[in-house]
């Protein structure tokens, strides 16, 4: 970024792609959920559900203007020893986000016909086909949902920014970080382009890490990240569940034990998706349950 334009600062935004939303945004299941450990993502992720909201108004977008669409469903997660409901709602009482606990069986916010599923062991565990015999309680947010086209969104974004006076270049990837006097002065394109600028923002969302690496950054960060694969599988939806949820669908549902979550998407299918690959060598959690439904 470098001074000058409305806002005082003159952006180029520079992607390896070939347009907004070609990275991980593209294959997201854009659930937009307010359970975060930190209170830092539950301020964040509260503060962008009003955004989702007002779309259009956010970006300033005239009428006409095709937009992508937030569909608040609620999300549901199980209250699960890995992941306790008071871990979310310890923030949730400070940042002020509406939510419903739901009690052992009850679904007083109207939840999908959950099939008792058993206990949680393995499949060549002697106890996988045994009765379940315990039941949980959940953490209803009915605040929250999904965005229908996450790739729509990001270019919704760009054609803002666009509007705001920020320029694209598209099909340059980044290869070197230019520093001088212990600062960042600006980046080398594949094309031989040095741009120099005051401000270098990182946004290689799962390629972050590689770019702090080219920018000698993030070395005294206490928050690191690397990409992990993610699983998701588009399957018809059981019958009844689309009913149980608002007007755009049944809502999201999510069991931090098992490392599984599903959404609607459309009127008769659903995306299940894990929330942990095992293969990545994330610690998987060990099926501790005795019995549950
Ligand atoms: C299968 C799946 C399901 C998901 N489900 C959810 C969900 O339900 N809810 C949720 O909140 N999140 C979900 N996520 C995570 C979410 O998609 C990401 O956190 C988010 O999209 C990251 O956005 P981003 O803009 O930071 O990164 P990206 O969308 O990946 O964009 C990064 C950009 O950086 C560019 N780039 C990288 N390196 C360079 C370089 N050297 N030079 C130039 N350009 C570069 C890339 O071309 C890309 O366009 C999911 C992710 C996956 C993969």
């Amino acid at each position: 970024m470098e001074h000058g334009g409305e806002h005082g600062l003159r952006v180029v935004v520079v992607d390896k792609f070939g347009g907004a939303g070609n990275g991980s945004t593209s294959a997201s299941s854009a659930v937009v959920r307010f359970t975060y450990p930190t209170i830092a993502g539950v301020k964040a992720a509260w503060e962008s559900r009003h955004c989702w909201e007002a779309w259009r108004d956010h970006l300033q977008a005239p009428a006409g203007e095709p937009l992508a669409a937030f569909n608040r469903c609620g999300v549901t997660i199980l209250d699960v020893d890995f992941a306790p409901a008071r871990m979310f709602t310890r923030h949730f009482d400070k940042v002020g986000v509406p939510y419903e606990k739901w009690g052992e069986g009850s679904c007083p916010g109207g939840c999908p016909p959950l099939t008792p599923a058993g206990t949680s062991r393995p499949v060549d565990d002697d106890e996988f086909f045994a009765d379940a015999s315990a039941r949980l309680g959940a953490l209803h947010t009915p605040d929250g949902g999904f965005v229908d086209d996450p790739q729509l969104a990001a270019h919704n974004l760009a054609t803002a920014a666009q509007r705001h006076g920020a320029a694209f270049r598209w099909k340059t990837p980044v290869t070197a970080v230019m520093r001088r006097g212990g600062r960042v002065r600006g980046v080398c394109l594949k094309d031989g382009t040095e741009l120099s600028a005051g401000v270098v923002v990182n946004a290689a969302g799962p390629w972050s890490g590689q770019l702090n690496r080219l920018a000698e950054a993030g070395g005294d960060f206490t928050v690191g990240l690397r990409p992990l694969r993610q699983e998701v599988h588009l399957v018809a939806a059981p019958a009844g569940y689309h009913d149980a949820g608002g007007d755009g669908g049944g809502p999201v549902l999510a069991d931090m034990d098992l490392g599984t979550s599903i959404r609607p998407e459309g009127r008769e299918f659903l995306l299940v998706g894990g929330t942990e690959p095992e293969c990545e060598g994330v610690p998987f959690r060990p099926c501790r349950s005795s019995g549950r439904r």
